[in-house]
């Protein structure tokens, strides 16, 4: 896998790498610890094919920009187009793997952009903004509502969620993302972060897991 030369490495394809469609505030909880109300439409957000790095073999933030906040987040692999409204077949059908990934923000940047009712993408599509893991077949997964996420760093587990929890479960999402606009193979989707995001420093050692599926160890640079 070589996501520098803008490949990803699903079940043994190759595709170009795409676009990433982020979900923001799909967890409950998360939207409560920062104090952002629950959208009624599900809140969508696009970081560029170019933010997306491996989590293999370490990782570098930003360290002039303020606060980098991790947020872990299941990572969709799609594989083959899906546009207009898919019904639910044609997206299990299109889903060619799942990833741990962290979708890095600038939170101080993000808040300043917020006060301001400006776009995200200062504070959320810097280069390194999308670190991903490699990705695992989906026939392995049984229940797309039960895929576990865990984030621990420097030995403390800091995030720990399931998409159970989602507020949009992941094939309604994809099918509301292609009713506005056209997913091609090798686009990610990044479905949202669980509460307990918080800022990483360089130094810090984790382990970003979908548990029972995958494993990555990493560092911070
Ligand atoms: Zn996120």
């Amino acid at each position: 896998m070589s996501y520098q030369h803008k490949y990803v490495d699903g079940t043994g394809i190759h595709f170009p790498l795409g676009k990433v469609v982020c979900i923001g505030r799909n967890y409950a909880e998360h939207a409560k610890e920062l104090d952002n109300p629950i959208p009624a439409e599900p809140l969508l957000f696009i970081k560029p094919g170019s933010c997306v790095v491996p989590i293999e073999g370490g990782f570098s933030i930003p360290t002039d920009r303020g606060s980098v906040h991790y947020e872990a987040e299941i990572v969709v692999l799609i594989g083959k187009p899906l546009s207009k409204k898919p019904d639910r077949e044609e997206v299990l059908d299109a889903i060619s793997g799942f990833a741990p990934g962290l979708d890095l923000t600038l939170r101080d940047v993000q808040s300043k952009l917020k006060e301001k009712g400006l776009p995200w993408e200062l504070a959320k599509s810097f280069d390194g903004a999308a670190v991903v893991a490699p990705f695992v077949s989906p026939d392995a997964f049984a229940d797309l509502t039960d895929i576990p996420i865990r984030l621990t760093i420097n030995g403390e587990v800091r995030q720990d969620g399931n998409s159970s929890l989602m507020l949009n479960p992941i094939v309604p999402i994809i099918q509301h993302i292609a009713s506005h606009f056209s997913l091609q193979a090798g686009d990610l989707i990044m479905t949202g972060t669980p509460a307990g995001v918080g800022p990483f420093s360089v130094g810090d050692q984790i382990v970003l897991e979908l548990p029972g599926y995958s494993s990555f160890e990493s560092d911070v640079r």
